[in-house]
């Protein structure tokens, strides 16, 4: 069986095309990015429109395939962005009616964690999803995807994004934050925000302008924030790993392509007998390949999305989500 699966929950617009044999055949993406500024919701989904028929066309060229060999369609149907998701449903729903093939409504965050265990050796792990939008630490428990920690404003990625946006280094701010971590030398001391199992970054990004308008070195505030933040995060992810007494965590999203994360992810993961996965940056980020083959098993376990129910879900958790797979 042959799934190819759309990604359009935020900037990325991505076509992955993977097999029930787990051989990703394709995964392309063309993601909305700026040399200033953020990324305006509008200007993405417009973005996508524009890239969609390239990109497909990508994918089947390098898949090597056509699409009428395809067998199932499916889509990131929640959560993120109402203007890109909306583009990306409609593509879905568009190939799935003209080539007349199911169709299946995938939930991105946990796309991020079936992609990790489908790539590595990880069987049960805990999720440290850290996106752009999202950062949440979640994992299978109850025969739900639960989560066990969130950010209770904004996303880790965003955060990095802001900053960098705020010291003018364009959009995503990410990796350009980490290279300047890298020439930092001193660690200031940052506000450390950690509420049970939720962590908070407004107000470290409030402090940080504050401290960069007293003076302090981009590249000294740039490597603090990365040792703060990143700390925070792993304190809830050890937390979750404790709690459900699981022995591997697994890094997703943007966020954890950050070499310095997966150090301390492995830091950590060491002194308590655990195991830390990581997967390729292509497949950390963004990309169609995860949720093909989401699909893939979604499908297998007997779910399909009708057109009457392939309405985006901006909000979907992940514990609305049926497992049937598992
Ligand atoms: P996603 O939404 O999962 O595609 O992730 C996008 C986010 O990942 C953006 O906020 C980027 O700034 C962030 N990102 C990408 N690469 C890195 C990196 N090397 N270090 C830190 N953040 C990164
Ligand atoms: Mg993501």
């Amino acid at each position: 069986m042959i799934c190819l699966g759309i990604e359009t929950t935020a900037h990325t617009f991505g076509i992955g095309i993977v097999t029930d044999k787990k051989k990703v055949l394709a995964n392309i993406k063309d993601s909305y990015t700026t040399k200033k500024g953020g990324m305006i919701p509008v200007k993405a989904g417009e973005h996508h429109v524009e890239v969609c028929d390239k990109v497909l066309a990508q994918a089947l060229e390098k898949a090597n395939i056509k699409l009428k060999d395809v067998d199932l369609i499916s889509f990131s149907q929640g959560p993120g962005m109402g203007h890109c998701l909306r583009i990306g449903a409609f593509f879905a729903r568009s190939l799935a009616l003209k080539l007349k093939k199911p169709l299946i409504g995938i939930n991105h965050c946990i796309a991020h964690l079936s992609i990790g265990t489908m790539l590595t050796q990880a069987k049960d792990p805990v999720l440290l999803y850290v996106s752009g939008a999202n950062t949440q630490v979640i994992a299978y428990e109850g025969k739900k995807y639960r989560i066990f920690g969130e950010t209770l404003d904004i996303g880790i990625g965003n955060f990095l994004d802001s900053f960098a946006r705020y010291l003018e280094l364009g959009f995503p701010g990410g990796p350009k934050l980490s290279q300047l971590a890298e020439k930092g030398e001193k660690m200031i001391e940052l506000p450390y925000t950690v509420k049970g199992m939720d962590v908070s970054f407004g107000g470290l990004l409030t402090n940080l302008k504050q401290k960069h308008q007293q003076g302090i070195k981009k590249e000294d505030l740039a490597y603090s924030l990365q040792e703060t933040a990143f700390a925070m995060l792993l304190e809830v992810a050890e937390r979750a790993l404790a709690h459900c007494n699981k022995k591997e965590l697994l890094l997703g999203g943007g966020v954890a392509c950050n070499t310095r994360l997966q150090e301390m992810a492995k830091e950590m993961c060491k002194a308590r007998g655990a195991k830390c996965f990581t997967v390729a940056n292509e497949f950390n980020v963004d990309n169609g390949a995860m949720i093909a083959w989401q699909g893939i098993l979604q499908y297998s376990s007997g779910q399909e999305t009708k057109i009457k129910d392939s309405n985006i879900l901006p909000y979907e958790r992940t514990d609305q989500v049926k497992v049937t797979w598992i």
